[in-house]
């Protein structure tokens, strides 16, 4: 797979770094480091939600505009490969989003439009898209899918899953909560274990690391009390963190406890994490993913929102990208 689109990106970096570009071999290229682009950023039923006219979701749908279930894809320009962090049921778009990264491109499927995929769990949003890499659509060939063991086993166990280990459309990594796979360009990538809901299987977050800087990502937790090693420790490794932000308040579910909610809360979350910054190291750079459609934070003029930035936080959107 080649870079095309990066070749924009790669004239304007070369046109404004000096001495490092003279030393160079003629005709060498440099290339920008990895970096992570986000690429999709609400909870597993979208944005729009799926059957649903509340007011935010109407008003998204006038716009003519939508966001994607929570997603990362991870960009190694210099080995020219591309992984995804899930793979939800709007892989189709997110797939096109990262096509400027990707090309020559085929006439027609091409067969190996990424180069890995890991998996955090078996929620919908967060591995329905591997359908799509199966026999009836891209039919990829032994895809490297990462996911922990008691992931691995439900994939192999289950249909439609099964059928993708035996045609080899997948070829699956089983990788321990804890554990770290080294991949190309200095990249390395840790599951970071997070507690969760367990119906089918364990839930991980991810840390990436990249040559220069870290980046956290945890779409799905319970309440941050419930994790050990504690979430502070995680996020005094990394440089930015994209953290749950399923809901704002209590507000969103008023026939709810808020002991069953089975998320931390944006508000007390931002309690939480307003407290590191204050502390001696340097606090890393916090923002909001994987919120619901009943979040007061998606829609554009709200006072949440606004409290929020002024606080120093930021809600993760399509297209930011972070490099490492
Ligand atoms: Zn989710
Ligand atoms: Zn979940």
């Amino acid at each position: 797979m080649q870079l095309r689109g990066l070749s924009v990106c790669l004239a304007l970096f070369l046109a404004t770094t000096s001495l490092r570009a003279a030393e160079r071999a003629p005709g060498a290229a440099e290339t920008r480091p990895p970096f992570v682009r986000v690429i999709g950023s609400v909870q597993d039923g979208g944005f729009p939600h799926a059957a649903c006219s509340g007011l935010a979701c109407r008003r998204i749908r006038a716009n003519g505009s939508q966001r994607y279930v929570s997603s990362l894809a991870l960009i190694l320009p210099e080995s020219e490969k591309i992984y995804f962090f899930d793979a939800t049921p709007d892989v189709r778009e997110q797939l096109q989003i990262v096509a400027d990264a990707r090309g020559p491109l085929p006439d027609g499927v091409d067969r190996a439009p990424i180069d890995g995929v890991f998996l955090s769990h078996a929620h919908m949003g967060h591995y329905l898209g591997l359908a799509f890499f199966g026999y009836e659509a891209i039919h990829t060939r032994e895809l490297p899918v990462y996911a922990t063991p008691r992931m691995a086993a439900f994939l192999r166990d289950n249909g439609p899953w099964s059928q993708l280990v035996e045609k080899e459309n997948i070829s699956l990594r089983e990788v321990s909560p804890g554990a770290t796979v080294s991949l190309e360009d200095g990249v390395s990538v840790t599951l970071v274990p997070s507690p969760h809901r367990e119906e089918y299987t364990d839930t991980v977050g991810f840390l990436i690391r990249g040559p220069e800087r870290a980046l956290l990502f945890v779409p799905d937790t319970d309440s941050w009390q419930r994790w050990s090693p504690s979430i502070k420790d995680w996020l005094e490794q990394v440089d930015v963190a994209l953290l749950d932000g399923t809901f704002y308040s209590g507000d969103e579910l008023p026939n709810r406890a808020i002991e069953e909610i089975g998320h931390p809360l944006v508000a007390s979350s931002m309690d939480r994490f307003e407290k590191l910054g204050q502390a001696a190291h340097a606090a890393p750079e916090i923002l909001f993913i994987h919120m619901n459609h009943s979040n007061p934070l998606l829609l554009a003029a709200s006072p949440e929102l606004a409290a929020l930035e002024r606080r120093g936080f930021k809600i993760a959107a399509e297209g930011m990208e972070f490099d490492l």
